[in-house]
């Protein structure tokens, strides 16, 4: 009868490495479902280090892996590609129209509600650009220059309870 290993004990959510002997948090380790706590023995920076040796002892043999998982996802990676393009395509070429914003808006700052002079006066883009907002006027506030560098690239609803706390 075969034995699964025991499992490995948990302190304070850190468990240890075998092969690096470190203590790190669970989140440390590659996922693996065939393992009794769904992780992988060893711990993510000792998997890449092997990965990279094995890579550099045979790169051929890695070069044909990458290969056939290139074939295998080819058309997942080229509509996720064409995917982003598109939006890179789409933030820059929406024309915006900063007056506009104004009349809408007021001199009025979104994120703290107080009056914006004139030399305080910034835009914002609500969803950040990194996260898949777009350049254009729907998605532009006025605010403070110092609110917004504050804000910087977080989700509004992050910003938001940052500074209710
Ligand atoms: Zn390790
Ligand atoms: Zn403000």
């Amino acid at each position: 009868m075969k034995m699964g290993r025991p499992p490995r004990p948990v302190v304070n959510g850190m468990t240890r490495c075998p092969s690096c002997s470190e203590m790190k948090t669970l989140a440390d380790f590659p996922k693996n479902r065939w393992q009794p706590m769904g992780i992988a023995s060893a711990c993510k920076s000792c998997a890449n280090a092997k990965k990279r040796a094995t890579r550099a002892a045979n790169p051929e043999k890695a070069h044909a892996e990458y290969r056939k998982q290139y074939d295998t996802h080819r058309d997942a990676w080229l509509a996720r590609s064409k995917k982003w393009h598109a939006r890179r395509k789409g933030a820059t070429i929406s024309p915006v129209d900063y007056a506009r914003i104004l009349v809408r808006d007021g001199m009025v700052c979104y994120l703290c509600h107080k009056a914006v002079a004139p030399k305080q006066l910034s835009y914002d883009h609500v969803v950040p650009l990194s996260r898949g907002g777009t350049h254009s006027e729907d998605n532009l506030k006025v605010t403070h220059r110092s609110c917004n560098s504050r804000k910087n690239a977080m989700p509004l609803e992050q910003y938001l309870r940052r500074i209710a706390a």
